[in-house]
């Protein structure tokens, strides 16, 4: 009996914690342990970054931010070795959401249309590795062990050193490292992701204490991309993963700020996203947590700092922009930024095509302007036709499909080779 019981509570433990979006939070508290005084020096520099803002004030409002970015892909099996396109179709979504101008921006909610910020940062992919050498930003690394996961906490940190059978980091301090591999807890994948906050050196109080080689982003390689086909989970953040771990990276917190089922104490630090007491799991418009009195707002489930699945986030703050700019200013300050004036990350045209389940042809209309290629591909993943777009102000194409046989097809947009758009279609 006791046997059982014990089973029992093994296996709630594991159900509960399972298909954690994200371990940030535990994350910070595992480095604590491991580094006694890394909470405090934390928290000295969120309160120091949150008592600087608004010393950022309107100063260089304008100029947007862009971060080289290197992806390691740390693979064992085929399945793991991702496409380039998903990777790019990964940096165009994290783009698109911290610039604010993707295809779902006017699904926020009227009530935080107002709140609703462009971060002014980009990211694009390293053009040069540490040794000087070309290079298109992503890292392929086959490895001879087929999950990172720790046996004895959530995390991967092996990925991060060749001793490991991982890989280093290039210069943290230079770029902006994500690694993605298979990771899982005892077999079972219990966390997504997890990032390693901005943490003031200032504040460090041993002088062993080095860290930057752990600096980055470590992602399941399933919650990469756009449409990953190894993502066989509804409730996964899937291309947010990302975004909102580097939320993570560049210091904020969750929204509701990792409280745990309760409105009192200490809030995420940002005026404009309301209180809440604990993560949404499911996609809900009406959620409210914590009541705030007179000027009670619901929960902010359309945070890309919640846990809200994929489809029903979209947005962060402006406050959270201008945390996240003070912090890559401040505390991540030797990033070789690039800075310019007029953004240049062109907005996301935004595609439809009907009918949906059609026959003989389909209409793929479009708003914005641009060079695209429009492939279709079968169930298999074969193309069968292929077409260079130009796409102006208002434009619509009739595409024949009369030739192909009735079954399950995929059109995918592609501009400069990262995929802007995928729709499942029924061709009957
Ligand atoms: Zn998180």
């Amino acid at each position: 009996m006791r046997h059982i019981l014990s089973m029992v509570l093994v296996l709630c433990f594991i159900a509960s914690k399972a298909q954690d979006p994200c371990a940030t939070y535990e994350y910070e508290s595992y480095l604590e342990q491991i580094n006694p005084g890394f909470m405090k020096a934390l928290q000295e520099s969120r309160n120091h970054a949150l008592s600087s803002m608004s010393k950022l004030g309107k100063q260089g409002n304008d100029t947007v931010y862009r971060i080289p970015v290197v992806f390691h892909v740390v693979w064992n099996k085929d399945a793991e070795n991702l496409d380039d396109s998903l990777i790019l179709s990964q940096l165009e979504a994290i783009n698109s959401a911290f610039r604010h101008n993707h295809k779902d921006t006017n699904k926020v909610r009227d009530l935080f249309k107002p709140f609703a910020g462009d971060t002014k940062i980009e990211f694009f992919m390293a053009t040069e590795d540490p040794d000087g050498n070309a290079t298109n930003g992503i890292n392929r690394v086959k490895t001879v062990r087929s999950d990172f996961g720790s046996t004895t906490n959530l995390f991967a940190e092996s990925v991060k050193s060749i001793t490991g059978n991982g890989v280093d980091a290039w210069d943290t301090k230079k770029y902006l490292n994500i690694w993605v591999c298979e990771f899982t807890f005892r077999g079972t994948i219990v966390t997504a992701a997890y990032a390693f906050p901005p943490t003031g050196a200032q504040f460090w109080s041993s002088n062993n204490f080095t860290t930057s080689q752990l600096q980055g982003v470590v992602t399941n390689y399933r919650y990469v991309g756009r449409n990953n086909p190894n993502d066989n989970s509804n409730t996964s953040l899937r291309e947010k993963t990302l975004i909102h771990e580097i939320g993570h990276y560049l210091g904020l917190r969750h929204i509701w700020a990792d409280k745990r089922s309760t409105c009192i104490g200490q809030d995420d630090g940002i005026e404009d996203t309301p209180l809440a007491g604990v993560e949404t799991r499911v996609c809900s418009t009406t959620k409210n947590s914590c009541n705030e009195g007179a000027d009670d707002k619901p929960d902010m489930t359309e945070n890309y700092m919640d846990y809200t699945p994929y489809p029903c986030t979209y947005m962060f703050t402006a406050g959270q922009s201008t945390l996240m700019r003070f912090n890559l200013l401040n505390l991540r300050s030797e990033l070789p930024l690039i800075h310019v004036i007029k953004p240049p990350y062109e907005p996301y045209a935004q595609f439809s095509i009907y009918p949906n389940p059609s026959q003989n042809s389909i209409t793929l209309r479009s708003m914005g302007e641009g060079d695209y290629t429009m492939v279709l591909s079968d169930m298999i993943g074969k193309n069968v036709k292929e077409e260079t777009i130009l796409v102006g102000e208002t434009f619509e194409q009739k595409i024949n499909t009369s030739t192909l046989s009735s079954g399950i097809y995929h059109i995918r947009i592609l501009q400069n080779g990262s995929e802007v758009y995928h729709e499942k279609l029924i061709f009957q």
